[in-house]
């Protein structure tokens, strides 16, 4: 299946599924905005337990926070936003569609980019074992030819992003002769840049009422917590807060389902480190936050680590986490150095000294900071574009398709179905009777509509890892039949035994001791 059309099956399910529905859809629905369902809500709400646990639970030097959405707006000016957080926008002028520039650019170096894998591919498929990737790189002319054109545009692009040069950036989208894919034409307006950051009023007096921002990362409200969090906790360095919650950003172009939102999720960790010592601990983070990523079980080429061409100006080592998605390889997370700069810009705007006195240094210091930034809703589409799958079985001599989502047990919504095979003969009463001694440990739902058949499908497109069905023997011999989402093996067990084996495959500590070595 094309992978355009493997996206567009995953948000036609999500919605038919109760995973993600367009918000307000009643009224057309908001654009980049969405809502999750019934199904969506839990699944968000075991990656958020996975991902706190991750960092709260294993880690002694680590605690989490929850700040506010509103912050004080000198926040904003301290931390570069009100100034640089802006993404160049142009507009082609035939179709009227907007673009992120850069994003333009870094389109058209993916299509050479891709120009290269397949000669790549072709030369491997033709020389088989014998085939030297590196050797073909250094002497294939046409490789050699589009490299050059990768290199040259990157280096233009990102000169002209260093310096703030937007007419560069715009003769760069002509030289590449770049076109709107709507339109087809190089009708482009100039470029200007857009801050993303969503504005308001505090207060109800319109004169007294101060404009404040919706936070477009939740960052800052551990920056601000710094001193009070190391000195309630007396933390020690290193140390880490970790938080979760909303950012706001009113993104230019958000055309791809909850890949970019105007309101999203994010789970970040700020890392406070030595002065000196920072380098050493993002090469940590990267491999910690990639262990996390891995122990999902997902296929690891489907992974890689993305340097930054261009470092913002605070950081000093830059990189993100791309998976390959059906709309191709996209950041799912950033890992980054970001020296002290928040930190003593909070002190030099504030006016307050934020320092920490090092006892075995004997000295006083600024820490400097890794930060890892995963955007929820990016892992939970990472999550369904891997679950997604249409399986061919072969039953009782006939072929038939069936749609199951392999969410990993630990973070699936529903655990454990519990269906009676009919709904009469004191069937339903043994199920509740089972259902309501399980519910305290383990999120189970409960059906009796439709055959058995028809409801093991249904709960297969939500991702449930088990189901077990009621039946007349059940209320004899007190046993059930234990049915798997992926193998779709049966089996017979004692009722006493099913808290046992659901627990044992859907523990979320199955997946930390996986990231715990
Ligand atoms: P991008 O380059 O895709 O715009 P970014 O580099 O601006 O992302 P960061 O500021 O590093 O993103 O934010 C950290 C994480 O937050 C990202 O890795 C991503 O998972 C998530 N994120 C950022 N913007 C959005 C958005 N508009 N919608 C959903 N998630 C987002």
């Amino acid at each position: 299946m094309a992978q355009e059309d493997v996206f567009k099956k995953i948000i036609a399910h999500s919605k038919e599924y109760g995973f993600i529905f367009q918000s307000s859809e009643l009224y057309d629905g908001l654009s980049a905005v969405y809502d999750y369902g019934q199904y969506g809500s839990e699944l968000k709400n075991n990656i958020k337990k996975y991902w706190w646990d991750s960092m709260v639970k294993l880690n002694e030097n680590i605690v989490g926070i929850d700040a506010a959405i509103f912050m004080h707006p000198t926040v904003w000016k301290a931390s570069g936003h009100v100034g640089a957080f802006n993404d160049p926008l142009i507009d082609n002028k035939d179709s009227k569609k907007r673009y992120r520039a850069d994003v333009l650019i870094e389109e058209h170096l993916e299509k050479i980019e891709a120009k290269i894998s397949k000669e790549i591919e072709k030369a491997s498929a033709k020389f088989g074992d014998a085939f030297d990737e590196a050797q073909f790189r250094a002497t294939n002319q046409r490789v050699i030819a589009n490299q050059e054109k990768i290199d040259h545009i990157k280096k233009r692009f990102v000169s002209a992003l260093e310096t703030d040069n937007l007419a560069e950036v715009k003769q760069l989208i002509e030289d590449c002769e770049i076109v709107c894919p709507v339109s087809g034409s190089k009708n482009w307006t100039d470029v200007r840049q857009f801050n993303l950051m969503f504005e308001t009023k505090l207060g109800s007096v319109s004169e007294d009422a101060s404009s404040i921002y919706l936070r477009p990362e939740t960052a800052q409200g551990i920056f601000v917590n710094y001193l009070n969090v190391q000195k309630s906790g007396r933390m020690k360095i290193p140390f880490g807060i970790a938080q979760i919650g909303k950012a706001f950003r009113n993104e230019i172009v958000a055309r791809q389902f909850i890949f970019r939102m105007r309101e999203f999720e994010q789970m970040e960790m700020q890392f406070f480190v030595r002065p000196g010592e920072e380098l050493e601990w993002f090469a940590k983070w990267k491999e910690t936050r990639l262990r996390w990523h891995h122990a999902l079980g997902f296929d690891t080429k489907k992974y890689r680590f993305h340097d930054h061409d261009k470092l913002a100006h605070y950081a000093n080592a830059a990189t993100d986490i791309e998976f390959e998605f059906p709309i191709g390889f996209k950041e799912v997370e950033g890992i980054h150095s970001r020296t002290d700069f928040d930190l003593s810009q909070h002190q030099e705007y504030s006016g307050k000294k934020i320092q920490y006195f090092d006892p075995e240094l004997n000295k006083n210091y600024i820490p400097y900071v890794i930060e890892t930034s995963i955007g929820l809703d990016r892992m939970f589409l990472l999550i369904l574009s891997n679950a997604y799958d249409e399986e061919t079985i072969e039953q009782d001599g006939k072929t038939d398709t069936r749609v199951v989502l392999r969410i990993p047990p630990e973070l699936a919504p529903v655990k454990l179905a519990v269906l009676p095979l009919l709904r009469k003969d004191g069937l339903p009463e043994k199920a509740r009777e089972i259902l309501n001694d399980l519910k305290f440990d383990v999120n189970c739902i409960y059906e009796e509509k439709d055959s058995i058949g028809k409801r093991y499908r249904r709960q297969d497109a939500i991702g449930t890892p088990y189901c077990i069905t009621v039946d007349h023997d059940t209320l004899t011999d007190n046993k059930v039949t234990l049915r798997d989402r992926d193998t779709m093996q049966q089996e017979r067990i004692p009722v006493d035994k099913v808290k046992e084996i659901v627990l044992g495959k859907t523990s979320m500590t199955n997946l930390l001791k996986k990231i715990e070595r």
